[in-house]
This record gives C-alpha cells, sequence and structure tokens, in this order.
C-alpha cells in the first residue's frame, strides 16, 4: 500500500527519531567510536577531502546552486505597512515575504497571496503567462519565503472607504524564491505541529506570536515605568554564574574544569541586589533569568524571568506603591480595563487563610469560609474526621435557578471525576456535602440537627438549591499556601465555571497579601536553607522581622514572629512578592546561624552579603514579578507556555533541540566528573 505523504513523513521521521535515540542514549564509552564516524564530516580535514575530490566538488551539486541565487536576493523596497500608505498605480516595488496557495485560474492565469515577514498582512499577486515569472511562481510551493517584484495596481471596486491594506494587488514581474517550504510538511490552519518542531508551533499559530509581541510591549512599558520614577530605577545585569548558597530553592550546578569547583545559576538575583544597594545604586531593576530545580508543578519552568526590583532608603510601603504604579501603567496602556486607581485591598495570610483557604485567593466569587465546629454535633463532626481534636470550616456555593436537582447533579459529577478524588481521599476526612432544599425535612440539613441546622441557615444566608461543604482540619496554626477546604473552594469554582454551572468572573481583582509568618516548619520537599532548627523561613532568609515586637519574638519564640513580606496576586495568582530586608549584619547573622541554625560552612556561604551590611549598608526593600505569569494573566493564557518563546515540557525538558542531553565521555572527563553506576 502507498502511504501519504504526510503518513511517509512520519513513517521516516520516527525512523530518524529511533535511529538518533539510539546513537544519543547509548552509553557514552559506546558511543565514542561511532562518533568518530560520523564526526568527520563536518571536520575541516574531511573537506580538504572534498577539496581533493573533483566528481564531489561543491558546485556539481544542484543545491548549491539554488543556495547561490538565495544569497543574492534583492532588497525590499517597502515593508507592507509603509508600501500599504505610500502605494501608487504602476510603481515598481519588491516585497519580501512568504507565498500562499496559488489559485490558477486558467492555463494563462494564476493568483496568490503574499504574506509579510511579520505574517500580519498580505496582499494579491497577480501572475499572467506572459513572463518567466509565471512559471517561475508555478515552480515554488506554498509558505516558501520569496522576494517579488511587481507593479502596482489599484484594485478594481476599492474606493477612498476601502482599508489601505486592500487596495492594492501586485503584476508579479519577477519572483525570487529563498527556500523551499517542503510539500511533506502540511501546513493547514488545522495542523498542529508537535512540540518537537516549536518554530513551526510559532509560524502557523498567529495568537501565540502575538502573545510574544505582547510580551515585549509589556517588557518596553515596565522598564519605560521605572527608568521615568525620579529618582529613576537603573537596569543592571547580576551574573548568571553565581554560586551555591541555600536560598530556599532548589539549585543548577554548573561544573568547571577545575576539579570539583561548579557555578550555581541563580534561583533569584536576591544576593546581587541586595549588594547594589550596599554599593550606592539606590534603585535598581532587571528582567532577570532564574533558575530552580523544581520539581515541577503545574505550569512550572526550571528557567523563569522576573521583573526584579530593589531600593534602599526604602520600606515595603514604597515598594508596593511604586509595583501599584507600574501595574496601574500597564492596565491602562494595554488592557481594556484599568487596574484600581487607589492602593489595592490588602489582606493579612491569616485572614486570606481563614476566610479563603489560600494565601493566593481569588475573592471575586464569594464562597468565603468560617469555622463551625463550636456549633456542630459531636457525632456529625466523628463522622466527617478522624482527627481527635479538629477545627471544622464551612463554605456556600450559591446554587442555579433554585434548582437543588442541578446543584445535586454538579456536585455528584466534580465528586466522580479525577478532580474530586483528592478530597474524597483526604486522610483528615473527606468534605460532608448538603444541598439545600426546602421541599426536604430539615431542608436536607437534618445531619446538623435542628438547632445548627437554623443557625446554619441565618449564617450563610440559605436558599433552595445552594450547596453547603463542610471540612475538618488539623487544630493547629495554619502552615503553607492553602487547605483542603480552599483547594476544595478553588476546584469547586474551576468546574462550576467550565461545566457551564456558573459564569466566569470577571476583572481584575489585585490584592496585596502581607503578615506571613517569618518562619515556617522546614519542608520535606524543598530545601530551605539547610538550618537544623527545624523551621525555614517562609519567603528567603533576608526578609525582615515586620515590627519591634516581631524582633523580640525572636529570642522568645520565632515561630510567633510575622515577617515584612508582601505577595501580590490577582485573580487567585500570585505575580510575586517580596519584602523589607535585614539591613543589619549582626542580625542577618543572628537569623542565620541562631534562628536558623545554619552549620558554619553554610554561614560562611553568605559572608559577602554579611560583609556588604557590615559596610554601611542602607535600609532596603524590593520585590520581584513573576514575568512570565504576569504576561500569562494579562492575556487571559492558560499556561506560561503560551507566552514563552521556547518552553520546557512538563518534565523541564526542551523536547525541539534536545535538552538536557546525556553527557558525552568526553565531556564527563573534561570536569571530572564520573557517573555512578
Ligand atoms: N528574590 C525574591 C524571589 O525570587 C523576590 C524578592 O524578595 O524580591 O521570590
Amino acid at each position: 500500500m502507498l502511504l501519504g505523504s504526510a503518513a511517509r513523513y512520519s513513517r521516516l521521521r520516527s525512523t530518524y527519531i529511533e535511529i538518533s535515540n539510539y546513537f544519543r542514549y547509548r552509553p557514552a564509552t559506546l558511543r565514542t567510536g561511532l562518533r568518530c564516524n560520523v564526526a568527520p564530516v563536518r571536520s575541516f580535514q574531511a573537506l580538504s577531502c572534498l577539496r581533493e575530490q573533483p566528481h564531489i566538488q561543491p558546485s556539481h551539486r544542484p543545491f548549491l546552486e539554488e543556495y547561490k541565487k538565495a544569497v543574492e536576493f534583492p532588497p525590499a523596497t517597502h515593508d507592507f505597512e509603509t508600501f500599504f500608505n505610500q502605494a501608487a498605480p504602476d510603481q515598481e516595488v519588491v516585497l519580501h515575504g512568504y507565498l500562499g496557495n496559488r489559485a490558477d485560474l486558467s492555463k494563462k492565469l494564476s493568483f496568490a497571496r503574499l504574506t509579510d515577514p511579520t505574517m500580519t498582512q498580505n496582499i494579491q499577486l497577480i501572475s499572467f503567462a506572459k513572463n518567466d515569472a509565471f512559471q517561475k511562481l508555478k515552480s515554488v510551493n506554498a509558505n516558501s519565503p520569496v522576494a517579488v517584484r511587481g507593479k502596482v495596481q489599484s484594485k478594481k471596486g476599492s474606493g477612498p472607504d476601502t482599508p489601505k491594506n486592500e487596495c492594492w494587488e501586485l503584476f508579479v514581474e519577477d519572483i525570487h524564491p529563498l527556500n523551499d517550504f517542503p510539500k511533506d510538511i502540511i501546513m493547514t490552519p488545522e495542523t498542529v505541529f508537535p512540540p518537537e518542531q516549536r518554530y513551526l508551533q510559532l509560524r502557523s499559530d498567529g495568537e501565540l506570536r502575538d502573545a510574544l509581541r505582547f510580551r515585549a510591549q509589556v517588557h518596553s512599558i515596565c522598564k519605560d515605568g521605572l527608568e521615568k520614577c525620579q529618582p529613576p530605577f537603573v537596569e543592571v545585569e547580576t551574573p548568571l554564574l553565581f554560586k551555591s548558597t541555600p536560598e530556599g530553592a532548589r539549585e543548577f550546578l554548573v561544573p568547571t574544569r577545575r576539579p570539583g569547583m561548579a557555578y550555581a545559576l541563580p534561583q533569584s538575583p536576591q544576593q546581587y541586589k541586595q549588594l547594589l544597594m550596599a554599593s550606592g545604586i539606590p534603585r535598581y531593576f532587571q528582567f532577570a533569568r532564574c533558575f530552580r530545580d523544581e520539581d515541577l508543578r503545574a505550569d512550572r519552568q526550571p528557567e523563569f524571568t522576573q521583573l526584579d526590583l530593589e531600593m534602599s532608603f526604602a520600606t515595603g510601603e514604597d515598594v508596593m506603591r511604586i509595583m501599584e504604579e507600574v501595574i496601574r501603567k500597564l492596565w491602562s496602556s494595554l488592557m481594556k480595563e484599568s487596574a484600581p486607581s487607589g492602593p489595592f485591598k490588602r489582606l493579612s495570610y491569616q485572614d486570606a487563610m481563614s476566610r479563603y483557604g489560600s494565601d493566593k485567593p481569588d475573592t471575586r466569587f464569594g464562597m468565603e469560609i468560617s469555622r463551625l465546629d463550636y456549633l456542630l454535633p459531636v457525632d456529625l463532626i466523628s463522622k466527617i474526621t478522624p482527627l481527635t481534636e479538629s477545627f471544622v470550616d464551612v463554605f456556600k456555593m450559591e446554587g442555579n435557578d433554585n434548582d437543588p436537582e442541578a446543584t445535586t447533579k454538579f456536585i455528584t459529577e466534580f465528586l466522580d471525576s479525577p478532580a474530586g478524588a483528592p478530597f474524597n481521599n483526604n486522610p483528615d476526612g473527606a468534605p460532608g456535602i448538603f444541598v439545600y432544599n426546602a421541599k426536604k425535612p430539615l431542608c436536607g440539613l437534618q445531619p446538623f440537627g435542628f438547632e445548627a441546622a437554623e443557625h446554619l441557615e441565618d449564617i450563610l444566608e440559605l436558599d433552595h438549591g445552594d450547596l453547603i461543604v463542610i471540612q475538618a482540619r488539623p487544630k493547629a496554626p495554619f502552615t503553607g499556601g492553602s487547605t483542603a477546604i480552599g483547594d476544595l473552594r478553588r476546584a469547586l469554582q474551576t468546574a462550576a465555571v467550565s461545566s457551564g454551572f456558573k459564569p466566569a468572573p470577571t476583572g481584575f481583582d489585585f490584592l496585596w497579601i502581607t503578615d506571613f509568618p517569618l518562619f515556617s516548619p522546614s519542608s520535606e520537599t524543598e530545601p530551605g536553607q539547610g538550618g537544623t532548627a527545624g523551621i525555614q523561613s517562609t519567603h528567603h532568609p533576608f526578609t525582615a522581622p515586620k515590627t519591634a515586637g516581631d524582633v523580640d519574638a525572636l529570642l522568645t519564640d520565632p515561630t510567633q514572629a510575622i515577617a515584612d513580606h508582601y505577595d501580590l496576586v490577582v485573580n487567585g495568582v500570585e505575580l510575586g512578592g517580596g519584602s523589607r530586608r535585614i539591613h543589619d549584619a549582626a542580625v542577618q547573622e543572628f537569623i542565620l546561624r541562631d534562628i536558623l541554625q545554619m552549620p558554619a560552612e553554610r554561614l560562611a556561604d553568605f559572608d559577602h552579603l554579611l560583609s556588604a551590611l557590615r559596610a554601611g549598608c542602607p535600609p532596603h526593600a524590593g520585590i520581584a514579578l513573576g514575568f512570565d505569569r504576569l504576561v500569562v494573566v494579562m492575556l487571559g493564557k492558560e499556561s506560561v507556555r503560551d507566552v514563552i518563546a521556547f518552553p520546557k515540557s512538563g518534565k523541564g525538558e526542551d523536547p525541539m533541540v534536545k535538552a538536557p542531553s546525556l553527557m558525552s565521555s568526553e565531556a564527563l572527563d573534561m570536569y571530572r566528573l564520573r557517573l555512578r553506576e
């Protein structure tokens, strides 16, 4: 059976991938021999062999002849935008672009569209069989880059009201193919290219390219805004080859040829920007590349960009004010609706966790959480949790059209779906779910008992068809980013919107979350600062205690100390965070050595910072916004991959260039590394 060209292409491709993977994943030692056979084709030695063999002189190869034609191609007389503004009938022009599909109207007449290099504009080409260009046009595949020389003509029927870019067409006088777009790559509006062909994903998807253009605008508006502040922020690049310091995240190491010596890629420019504050640069910013070898939770990239800034002689209040101005400028320049004109709302970590069960709540859709255990019958509590000491929280989700059946259907489908599974399997107990139904005894709230049911009706202002969710949690202070009921609140809202049970909330809800605990219990999954005290810095170890009372708490109970740390949240997304820093060397050393109990050799990793603080460093504060995430929020996209030109996959790999790749035995030798069996 003859294979269609797409199938043939895909079979050839997978064979190629298999072969290339075969070579790639062979152990480095085995590969050495094979590479010797392959590599010389590209080496200078091999080229000199070619010179000695006249039958394979480069000039005898047809592709080199083709290439020579493309080397010297006519320069464009106009870009499309300028052309549309200046075009005049009978004008001779040369335009560059991609050829579209050709329509042959007769043996003597063909049409094709020429799309400009930005792929945002196009013009109709007309070709008659009266010159060579007619045959040349026919020999060029659609999507190939070309230079077209032609004569301008005004389009029939166009008038003063016709948009400028639809007034003109071009009679082709010559066409200069610049490269071929092969027939075996099928590119239609429906084609979905795999991540291995990211360049074709980008080329075939105008939305992706628009997102990159939008990203560039966001970049320049932020830069412009910061540089116009008084005094201005100064853009400073800080090194990417940094050293390993236990700041909080797992790092990527870069081995060097000096035995046992490695750089670390910065998890953020945090220490360098504080060093700048000690260097007499009072206001710094940078679009900083950051690297974190994290377990890739949803939509995280191992390398990402931050809009990072720091200010000296400043407090957190100054930083929040500057950031609000940047956001307002961005929203007024690029968005349909504006950001709040006054200071953004603020919510303490405690309030965010107790009212929304999240330290990055979306407060647009209500469903506020409150404590309920004080009015619950003991037997109900024991039914919903195995915990002996617990708090119980509740929230209400408004029903749809006063229809309890619709609510029951929605919640049943949710709990039976994969999204519901983690909540059913919660070791602290599954949620208790009730649908308020005025037609049922005690409105469907019998397990609460008469008194509690009445209270509940009052507190939650229940209506026919409302959903009531209760959930137990351990009787302990909040830690971490969310509670089970907070996660459930969020998941139910997402499911309700995607199933059409509820409309999607609109608008942008900016929020500062403040007053985080300065320290949290050490995490099993995050490296923290490597101290032995059983606690780690919630933000990073350079964050200052908020008040004089919080400084005192360092001596009595550090877990009670509140941090001068602020996170900027919008619509349930943490855009970034920052803090006022400890600018006093003795206090910084005390936190690292006595509170976190870092071993001496880890403490020594921070010598540079302690010395700089000791050298009269002024008070300072700063923030970093996740730049990829900021663009995602502004564009309403699903994933940071939609706003990054060459993103990594969920496994942290670049499937196009195939990174990371196995180290060759030569590289291992060079860095004096040995792989453990
Ligand atoms: N360096 C911090 C981070 O990456 C941000 C800051 O505190 O300015 O989260």
